[in-house]
């Protein structure tokens, strides 16, 4: 006896009429025509049935702000930190925990079941940290929500920084994590990357930090906590998210950098056998990416229209496992001269080093084109 049975599920691979069994939590077997009972039957009827989404960047204690107390006019972090610190000092633990509270379950009638959510603990009263944890274990049947701890004011910048991410992680977060080039110095940056990446290998947590989130090519810090994945043997259990900077780092520092993550333990290269999945066109079309080169400039330079270059790209990033929207996002305005901003809550703030899509960096050197 099955506990749920999908009958008649598309699915993304582009089999059809596909039933899907599952037992105790797991699926246990997906081929046309199971045969047994269950004590669920759900008929997708040639719909579309796929693993929940991941959404790896989310900032729950923001949600549902907008306009409040007033707009962001000028669109810029600083403005929204400033805005910010306004406000997280006025909500309380209710409120904190209703607006989360909605915006996750819009997440699960989604689809959306593993959240990762920095929380700001630069509040002397834990008041954000406090909520989300509680409504993390009220939810905790339904959406997997991780909450790393953000020192939104800077670790060492805050005076209380290191006093209240210890009471935070003491509380009950998942993952530590830093804002590295809001402290005052960029060497402050480096020193406060090292003192958390001990601390989250210390206590066996994940760190998952804002990373280089400026449009300096002189803002460096992924090289550091590059450093820490080596030293400290932590690999994938670190993130590095955003890394804006990348896109307007020269091309010497950018090729010397890209080879550094490459080798690191567990920072998930793609694996070469991918490759060779691809047609000729799309090996085309992601050396182009890789490069820097926006959809519309590669529909300019293979004489297509853009919405099939934009077919292409998408076809050649499923093949190669890449959520590389973030890797093309970067190199491609670095190359179009504009530096955009990741829209903070949405995948484009995955990391670089832990996430195994990351593929198209090193593709970067893997197929040269003529430029
Ligand atoms: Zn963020």
């Amino acid at each position: 006896m099955f506990d749920l049975l999908v009958k008649n599920a598309n699915l993304q691979d582009g089999r059809s009429r596909i039933d899907v069994a599952c037992s105790k939590g797991r699926i246990v077997a997906v081929e046309p025509n199971v045969i047994g009972q269950a004590r669920e039957v759900i008929d997708a009827t040639g719909r579309l049935v796929i693993p929940p989404f991941v959404d790896a960047h989310w900032h729950l204690d923001g949600a549902l702000l907008h306009g409040n107390p007033y707009s962001n006019e000028s669109g810029t972090l600083y403005e929204g930190i400033e805005i910010w610190s306004k406000l997280k000092n006025t909500a309380s633990v209710e409120d904190y925990k209703e607006r989360a509270r909605r915006v996750l379950c819009w997440a699960i009638a989604n689809g959306s079941l593993h959240i990762r959510c920095q929380t700001d603990i630069c509040d002397p009263q834990l008041r954000a940290v406090q909520a989300l944890i509680e409504v993390r274990d009220e939810l905790r049947p339904y959406i997997d929500l991780q909450l790393v701890a953000f020192p939104q004011d800077g670790y060492l910048r805050d005076p209380n920084g290191i006093k209240l991410m210890k009471r935070a992680l003491d509380m009950g977060m998942d993952a530590v994590g830093g804002i590295p080039d809001y402290e005052l110095t960029a060497p402050l940056g480096y020193e406060a990357v090292r003192q958390l990446c001990e601390l989250a290998d210390k206590r066996g947590l994940l760190v998952d930090m804002h990373i280089d989130q400026t449009t300096d090519p002189q803002s460096r810090q992924i090289e550091a906590i590059a450093q820490e994945c080596i030293r400290l043997k932590m690999g994938a259990r670190i993130s590095a998210s955003h890394c804006p900077s990348m896109a307007n780092y020269d091309d010497y520092y950018a090729d010397k950098l890209i080879a550094q993550l490459a080798r690191l333990p567990q920072s998930g290269l793609p694996n070469p056998d991918l490759l060779d999945q691809l047609t000729a066109r799309e090996r085309e079309v992601v050396a182009l990416v890789a490069h820097g080169f926006t959809n519309e400039q590669i529909a300019g330079r293979l004489v297509v229209s853009p919405a099939t270059a934009k077919t292409h790209v998408s076809r050649a990033m499923v093949k190669l496992r890449a959520l590389s929207l973030l890797s093309r996002d970067h190199f491609a305005s670095a190359n179009d001269g504009e530096t955009r901003w990741p829209n903070s809550n949405c995948l484009d703030g995955i990391g670089c080093l832990q996430h195994d899509q990351v593929g198209v960096i090193p593709l970067r050197n893997a197929i040269p084109i003529e430029t």
